[in-house]
């Protein structure tokens, strides 16, 4: 089953599945997406991440095109086959091309006309968490210049994904964004800091995406590991100044950021925090 993908309903070899040129999310970016990793052929906060889905959807007025059961039913009969035990599933909703293009208009920015909404998945191999050394990575800092609605999982990632390239051509990982000397998040993750063994992380809003990892982070392994936190903005000294600095996201869980603009966090060696909290995390994903 590798490089197998589904699209509306079937399941093709990669380069036979073909979508329209005029598909509103090849033109405008038209639509939105969901990654849901597997750890142990396992999907790991499914509903969460169902639910952002349905969410991203309502907020740019696209139908959903499934029922529960069938996106459940889809995403099952997709992903039994897979080859890997770890990985990530790749989901996207576009609002499609239109059905009739008799008008000979072919591309207009209003969305007017009826359109057959777009599905596809796929998946790719992702590390085995409970395997993987906890390894502090680099990160950039740069302004937050995205528009201001970046609680939808828009598949519009230019600038995250330009941003995230210049952080990789400086060996760093990520690129943690400031928008008003305040700390959003992640090109792909959200970001903690701990100071004086307080956990802080910004609060949910249309400034920052609400990750499933986040939550799960907040509401299960910080409590269970006894740690205090603190959900309010801090500022870009606050992270240089802190004890500890890691970002969560589905494929990658709990990761520590030890340099910042060529700045050590803790002499660049991950903190205790950060190692237990990935301890506890790794639990749930055996
Ligand atoms: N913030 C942004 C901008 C992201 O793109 C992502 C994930 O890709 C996250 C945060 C983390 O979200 P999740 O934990 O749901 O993967």
């Amino acid at each position: 089953m590798k490089n197998k993908v589904f699209l509306n309903g079937t399941i093709y070899n990669a380069k036979d599945a073909k979508v329209s040129l005029f598909d509103r999310g090849y033109l405008f970016s038209d639509g939105i997406y969901e990654l849901i990793p597997y750890f142990n052929s396992k999907p790991f906060l499914l509903e969460d991440h169902y639910k952002r889905l349905q969410e991203s959807l309502k907020m740019i007025g696209l139908e959903n095109p499934y029922t529960k059961k069938e996106w459940f039913k889809n995403i099952n009969d997709f992903t039994n086959n897979s080859e890997y035990k770890n990985y990530y599933l790749y989901i996207q909703v576009t609002r499609g091309a239109p059905k009739d293009i008799s008008d000979g208009v072919l591309r207009e920015h209003a969305a007017t006309k009826n359109y057959i909404t777009a599905v596809s998945m796929f998946y790719s191999e992702i590390d085995n968490l409970q395997e993987k050394n906890i390894i502090g990575k680099k990160s950039i800092t740069m302004e937050d210049k995205r528009w201001k609605k970046c609680n939808i999982k828009s598949i519009s990632l230019l600038f995250n994904s330009y941003a995230k390239t210049l952080a990789y051509k400086e060996g760093a990982y990520e690129a943690i964004l400031i928008r008003d000397d305040v700390i959003t998040e992640g090109c792909s993750s959200n970001v903690f800091i701990v100071k004086n063994n307080i956990i802080k992380t910004a609060p949910k809003s249309n400034l920052i995406l609400p990750g499933v990892t986040r939550s799960f982070v907040i509401e299960k392994i910080i409590k269970e590991n006894g740690n205090k936190l603190l959900i309010e903005n801090f500022s870009k000294n606050e992270l240089l100044e802190s004890d500890e600095v890691f970002i969560t996201n589905s494929t990658q869980g709990i990761l520590p950021i030890t340099i910042i603009d060529n700045m050590k966090i803790n002499e660049g060696i991950c903190g205790e925090i950060t190692k237990e909290l990935y301890k506890t995390f790794i639990k749930y994903t055996g």
